[in-house]
């Protein structure tokens, strides 16, 4: 029997899909891996059970305990499916700028969901920060105890991936892999894939794609730290070197704006069949750039992090759209 064990079971060994579109108009071959088949439907499923999984070796996370976590969602939706399946509650502290979609699917498995103004990491009451502190009260009131999962900072994350997506996608290209470029919320799945890449062949190329409104692109760049401009897409930007980025095996960085992405993931909902969230617009694009640096022939390979239906009320929704100047999907145009 071709069997998986249940939820934990069935994390990870995820397609990859040769994007048409985007290969054509390449020259080369653009692979997606398909983390939107993950059981809680993100790349994220795979931070939650290798934290999970760590804190539990250490000993710090014990039977019937709880885990707490800042989250722009889907963190928080795959610590609470894993929570579920292993017999730990889930205490997520989410920005209250985020999609309905995520807030009403937190809420539907389960999760004590605690939504936060959108503040700067500075500020205490920022929902990293704010986590952190209800995690350590939790620590001391529950009876068995709880953790802070710490996405950003707790290398597990990028150790996961290291160990699995990058595993996979070696295996899967059968090592004829070229470049390999995604997006950062975390770090965790560029650094862990890069390294894993990178441990197989030190020629693969690593690169950053960056949304505008982060301050990446500005640091790998320039060096400086900065963020210009915004973007509607959720899970990723980042305006620190998180410790899940520290040392990550870098080659090179493009900026990618949601004007570049949106177009792609309309093309590739309509033209593919792929509904895929914004996250996957940027990766996408940023594919594409990177496809164009290498010139034809060359193999690609990104990240499809989720489905499009977790942020229908903004990507697929004209009124949204319209009202932040953005390109709307000529179907959905009336
Ligand atoms: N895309 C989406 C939709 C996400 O939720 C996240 C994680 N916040 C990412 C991409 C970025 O992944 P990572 O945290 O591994 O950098």
């Amino acid at each position: 029997m071709d069997v998986r064990e249940g939820f934990i079971g069935s994390i990870g060994d995820t397609p990859l899909i040769r994007l048409e579109g985007p290969s054509k108009a390449t020259g080369c071959d653009i692979l997606g891996k398909a983390e939107f088949l993950n059981p809680g439907g993100s790349v994220k499923d795979r931070a939650a059970i290798a934290i999970v999984r760590d804190a539990e070796r250490r000993g710090a996370l014990k039977p019937g305990g709880v885990i707490v976590e800042g989250t722009a969602g889907n963190t928080g939706i795959g610590l609470a499916l894993v929570g579920n399946a292993l017999g730990y509650r889930t205490v997520i502290v989410m920005p209250e700028t985020q999609s309905q979609e995520k807030k009403d699917m937190l809420r539907l498995v389960g999760a004590d969901l605690r939504l936060v103004p959108a503040l700067p990491y500075k500020d205490p009451g920022n929902y990293v920060r704010y986590s952190e502190t209800l995690a350590n009260e939790l620590a001391a009131s529950e009876p068995n105890g709880a953790i802070w999962a710490n996405q950003f900072d707790n290398v597990a994350n990028r150790e996961g991936h290291r160990a699995t997506t990058g595993q996979e996608i070696w295996r899967q290209t059968d090592g004829r892999v070229d470049a390999f470029t995604c997006a950062v919320g975390t770090g965790g799945t560029l650094a862990g894939v890069g390294m894993a890449l990178k441990e197989k062949n030190p020629d693969v190329r690593i690169v950053l794609a960056d949304p505008m409104g982060s301050a990446l692109y500005g640091h790998y760049a320039h060096g400086e730290l900065k963020a210009e401009g915004n973007s509607i897409t959720e899970g990723i930007g980042q305006g620190r070197i998180t410790r899940n980025l520290e040392g990550a095996p870098i080659d090179g960085w493009h900026r990618v704006t949601d004007e570049e992405a949106l177009p792609l993931l309309f093309e590739l909902l309509k033209d593919e069949g792929l509904c895929l969230g914004g996250s996957s617009g940027i990766n996408v694009a940023a594919a594409m750039k990177v496809a164009r640096d290498l010139g034809p022939g060359h193999t690609v390979v990104t990240i499809l992090c989720d489905f499009g239906t977790r942020y229908q009320s903004k990507l697929f929704n004209p009124a949204f759209l319209r009202q932040k100047n953005l390109p709307v999907p000529a179907w959905l145009d009336d």
